[in-house]
């Protein structure tokens, strides 16, 4: 017997995720496309038969996962409806407050919850080779900077905050942690150990870069991935989509994929 597709929802469809997620859904034989949500019925042709555009998630019809590249207010008015409805949820949309991050990780105790600032497989080795060096370098200086399209609106980028953080845990366990800054106009003193500098460039159309530097003494490491086209980022949400369907309750991450994979 063929097996039945997974019913997804995207929330944040007519936006520049949402339209490349659909697209890709809707052609795809293993899921079904019901639902696309968004606050603008923003319509264009995309070659391929999908269902209209809708303003309410409450009004999609049943669903299995929903796949959330929308805004952070969208993805707290999410946090009701896919408790009710017990399905599973992506949430890749950025810049999400601590406490609705704590109300979406809870619903992982009885539902499959996948949290990726970054779908893409590049930044999930990126994470694991940054824990590797900053565990190796600890004593270096180390900065972050990231460079995105002009019309990303939040700074820095999620994937930023999330390097920035796997840094300073593995720096942790050699040395005290290390504050994050993000302007250095406001002081005039050198440089001190404990600081991560985090930098955010906006412009043109770059789809998302991201570059951990370590200084030492007279020599310098880097490691930096670059996105060429948003297409990576949908292409692993797909295949989140399709994996988080087969999962029970508990909250994954882009680790989680990798371990599936090495
Ligand atoms: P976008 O601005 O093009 O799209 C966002 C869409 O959400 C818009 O169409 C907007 O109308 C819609 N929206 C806003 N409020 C809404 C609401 N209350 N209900 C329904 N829809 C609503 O942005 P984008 O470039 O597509 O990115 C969307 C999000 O995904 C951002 O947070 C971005 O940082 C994140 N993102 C994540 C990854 C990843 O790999 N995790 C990759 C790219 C972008």
């Amino acid at each position: 017997m063929s097996q039945q597709p997974i019913r997804v929802a995207v929330l944040g469809a007519a936006g520049r995720m949402g339209r490349i997620l659909s697209s890709m859904f809707a052609r795809d034989a293993r899921f079904e496309l019901v639902a696309r949500v968004d606050r603008h019925r923003r319509e264009e042709s995309m070659g391929v038969c999908m269902p209209s555009i809708i303003e309410d998630l409450n009004d999609a019809p049943k669903f299995d996962v929903l796949v959330d590249f929308s805004t952070p207010e969208a993805t707290e008015s999410a946090l009701d409806i896919v408790d009710r409805r017990g399905v599973a949820w992506l949430v890749a949309t950025t810049g999400v407050g601590d406490e609705v991050r704590e109300k979406i990780e809870s619903l992982g105790a009885k539902q499959p919850i996948f949290i990726a600032a970054n779908t893409s497989l590049g930044i999930a080795l990126m994470q694991r080779l940054a824990a590797q060096a900053a565990a190796v370098l600890a004593e270096w200086d180390c900065e972050i900077v990231e460079t995105h399209h002009r019309n990303k609106v939040d700074a820095p980028s999620g994937t930023a905050k999330a390097l920035a953080e796997t840094v300073n845990r593995a720096r942790a366990s050699v040395l005290r942690r290390a504050d994050f800054v993000y302007d250095r106009t406001v002081r005039r003193s050198a440089r001190p150990d404990d600081e991560i500098g985090i930098s955010a460039l906006r412009g043109g159309t770059v789809a998302g870069q991201h570059q951990i530097l370590w200084f030492g003494n007279h020599e310098q490491f880097e490691i930096r991935h670059t996105a060429e086209d948003r297409d990576i980022f949908a292409h692993g949400a797909v295949k989140i989509a399709s994996w988080i369907a087969q999962q029970g309750p508990g909250v994954y991450t882009m680790d989680r994929i990798l371990d599936d994979i090495l």
